[in-house]
């Protein structure tokens, strides 16, 4: 049987700095732990404009088309930002996801317990923290037509629509009840079918895959605004939120910072099976290309080094290898390292990028 493939897109800023380090990572599985990828590398965003004058070259998408996982750095900077909106760095991003039609973003928020005091809420609600949030990524209010901006008399008005089918809202929801079997059998579906046709739908439709595929998962239903509320004031209620590609968006943002630094958020976007079981699959930290410090060493890796960790477990079954490099994470952050964004305390000496992760393969070392 031929290696797993893996595309890895450093992309731009801190993007190659971080994906350095989880290269180092890849190669230690091939060599501790005999499990070799076959990787390939290639050019997005604004790296890619530079070489080939657009932000993801053809050649590169067919490649995403047929790996088993792509893994993402980031993407964009200054330099980008006067470009015409459609070579945009990313738009390369956004064409991955649309053309590998990426539906479910999954959105882990882990409180690792040494980072816990670093929560802007109190310790005791965050700390053992571990939510996912499951997005529709490629419907909804971001794609939904008509939209623009029109004269209407004599002002503009500005229109977006939120359109979603029964099948969106059913394959979502497929991959919130897998996700919740995989975890602690609860999701908890979010909308607002209190003024939203489309929410009445989704709340529909969710309750009709829940009842007849997944009965034995807990299913709970709330509105979104009240499960924002909900989220800051005890998280830990949650195993699997499941919601739209809007409410997604921002329920995801605020539960990921209830963990601290953005240096420190994986994120898997998955797609429909492919020929070989496995889902289309791109894996990226949430952060961008952070250009006010790249270049420097300073950007914290473990986003990125977490990312691949889902990698391991959803595209690869590799559920016990991922616990193996989360554990490494937990315990280079117990031991005190800490990358410059994750430092509080004045006084206290950041490590490295490149300190980071060889702390996290000595780290895996030790847990041979
Ligand atoms: P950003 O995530 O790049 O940075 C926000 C802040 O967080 C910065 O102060 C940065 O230094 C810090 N930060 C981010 N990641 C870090 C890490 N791993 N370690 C330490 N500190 C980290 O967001 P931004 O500044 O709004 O955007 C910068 C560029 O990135 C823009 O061009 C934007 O379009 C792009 N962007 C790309 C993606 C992506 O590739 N998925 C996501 C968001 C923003």
């Amino acid at each position: 049987m031929s290696n797993p493939s893996l595309l890895i897109l450093a992309g731009d800023g801190i993007g190659p700095e971080v994906m350095t380090e989880v290269k180092k990572i890849i190669n230690w599985y091939g060599e501790k732990r005999d499990m070799p990828f076959d990787v390939s590398e290639d050019l997005v965003g604004g790296s890619a404009y530079d070489a080939h004058g657009t932000p993801l070259h053809d050649d590169t998408m067919a490649k995403a088309q047929e790996v088993d996982a792509v893994l993402l750095g980031a993407v964009g900077g200054p330099q980008y930002d006067s470009l015409d909106f459609s070579v945009k760095p990313e738009r390369g991003l956004l064409r991955l996801r649309k053309e590998m039609d990426l539906f479910a973003n999954l959105r882990p928020a882990q409180c690792f317990d040494a980072l816990a005091d670093f929560s802007s809420l109190k310790k005791d609600v965050v700390a053992g923290l571990d939510i996912m949030i499951v997005r529709e990524l490629t419907s909804g209010i971001y794609f939904g037509e008509p939209r623009g901006i029109i004269e209407e008399g004599n002002e503009r008005v500005g229109i977006n629509t939120q359109r979603y089918t029964e099948s969106e809202i059913a394959r979502v929801a497929r991959s919130a009840f897998e996700m919740a079997r995989r975890r602690n059998n609860k999701v908890c579906s979010m909308e607002k079918a209190n003024v939203m046709e489309s929410g009445i739908l989704w709340r529909d439709v969710v309750t009709e895959i829940h009842q007849a595929e997944y009965p034995d998962v807990e299913l709970s239903h709330m509105y979104a605004d009240a499960g924002a509320m909900q989220l800051c004031r005890w998280p830990k209620q949650f195993d699997v939120i499941v919601t739209d590609n809007l409410f997604g968006d921002l329920l995801s943002d605020a539960a990921a910072m209830l963990t601290g630094s953005l240096g420190m958020l994986p994120s898997a976007s998955l797609g429909a099976p492919m020929a070989n079981g496995r889902p289309k699959a791109l894996y990226e930290p949430v952060h961008g290309s952070a250009p006010d410090i790249a270049g420097q060493g300073k950007a914290n890796p473990i986003a990125c080094v977490l990312s691949f960790a889902m990698a391991l477990r959803y595209s690869f079954d590799q559920g016990a290898e991922a616990d193996r490099l989360e554990n490494a994470v937990e315990k280079v952050l117990a031991d005190g390292l800490r990358t410059a964004d994750l430092l509080g305390e004045e006084g206290a000496q950041p490590v490295s990028t490149s300190e980071m992760g060889d702390a996290i393969i000595a780290a895996l070392d030790a847990s041979l």
